[in-house]
């Protein structure tokens, strides 16, 4: 059964103004937004995939990526189809849009008591709300997070940013820890490659950084020749440092060739540490190379004695000497949320 939205108001001829994300919708009685999951029905908008769940499993918080959150916890991880950005170079194209774009929106009735019920069973300290974009399944969200909350569980976004301040002081009730895409630091690429804007997720990032308690992370797709010349990351680098703070990760993601750019090739690995570089040469404190077997640079160290702190192999925690959020050599505080 669809589910009345939140956040819009009517507006003239029974068209609906949506304010959940930055496409701002005014869409006409009969007709959906931009992410073909919310619809106007007579004046009245509708969250059509608020009981079409599409996924729901227990993932390591590190997959999220989140790393200054309850490390080695597991996070129940949820997703329904949709997506309000259109990315050419979408992981999760299948679930995100392609067939929500035919018009068919796929899913199981799970209840968000369910939903709860399961994250406590399979010993999880978070629900995660992933894989495709959270914001436009906010309804669904919302339900579980105040529910998870009552529950003792924490909840999560892995989110493009690109919520309205509406929308985020609508979930800051309950939501705990978001990991934006920082995607690049050009309109040009969000436009070609996103069919969104750059503007609206920087607000986001600065304002969830300044106005709310949600733990903040980045991640940023390299892609080769799009987005990873020197210059535009030095630009990103020194917006994350200056509007939000150095306290707050910054992951750096490989690439590898899929949906429409299946003929591209992976990230190169100099890339990838050349971003790494610039990252900490803008003085972000932690910074964190992913999708890279083996590499140092997914642990944590100490940004002021560099001391090992927390040793990553992949997605596990191998050890995790923070106590009481300090590094246990030089006292340091550790910013994050319940570190050890
Ligand atoms: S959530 Fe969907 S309907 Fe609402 S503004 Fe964004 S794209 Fe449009």
């Amino acid at each position: 059964m669809p589910e009345q939205a939140v956040l819009w108001e009517a507006a003239q001829d029974k068209k609906v103004q949506c304010f959940l994300c930055a496409h701002r919708c005014l869409i006409p009685e009969g007709k959906s937004g931009r992410c073909a999951v919310r619809k106007n029905n007579d004046g009245v908008l509708y969250s059509l995939n608020y009981d079409k769940v599409i996924s729901a499993n227990p993932d390591p918080i590190e997959k999220k990526p989140l790393f200054h959150f309850q490390p080695a916890s597991s996070s129940f991880s949820i997703a329904t189809m949709g997506c309000n950005f259109r990315c050419e170079f979408c992981q999760n194209w299948q679930i995100s849009h392609a067939i929500v774009d035919a018009g068919v929106i796929e899913g199981q009735n799970i209840s968000p008591e369910q939903i709860v019920d399961a994250a406590i069973r399979y010993d999880c300290k978070s629900i995660a709300y992933t894989y495709t974009e959270p914001t436009i399944f906010m309804e669904l969200a919302a339900d579980c997070g105040k529910l998870a909350r009552q529950k003792g569980l924490k909840n999560v976004f892995v989110s493009n940013g690109y919520q309205t301040k509406e929308a985020i002081d609508f979930a800051a009730e309950w939501l705990d820890a978001i990991n934006i895409d920082l995607k690049a630091f050009s309109e040009d690429y969000y436009r070609r490659l996103c069919k969104a804007k750059l503007q609206p997720v920087l607000e986001t990032i600065e304002y969830i950084a300044k106005n709310t308690n949600i733990w903040l992370e980045t991640t940023t797709l390299l892609l080769p020749d799009e987005n990873d010349s020197d210059e535009e990351l030095k630009r990103l680098t020194e917006f994350l440092v200056t509007k939000a703070g150095p306290d707050y990760p910054w992951h750096i993601s490989r690439f590898y060739p899929q949906y429409k750019y299946a003929d591209s090739v992976p990230t190169p690995t100099a890339s990838l540490q050349r971003a790494y570089e610039i990252g900490k040469r803008a003085g972000l404190r932690y910074v964190y190379l992913g999708n890279v077997p083996g590499s140092k640079q997914e642990n944590t160290y100490c940004y002021n004695c560099g001391q090992l702190l927390i040793e990553r192999v992949g997605y596990n925690v191998a050890s995790n000497k923070i106590e009481n959020s300090l590094c246990p050599d030089c006292g340091t505080k550790i910013a994050g949320v319940d570190l050890g």
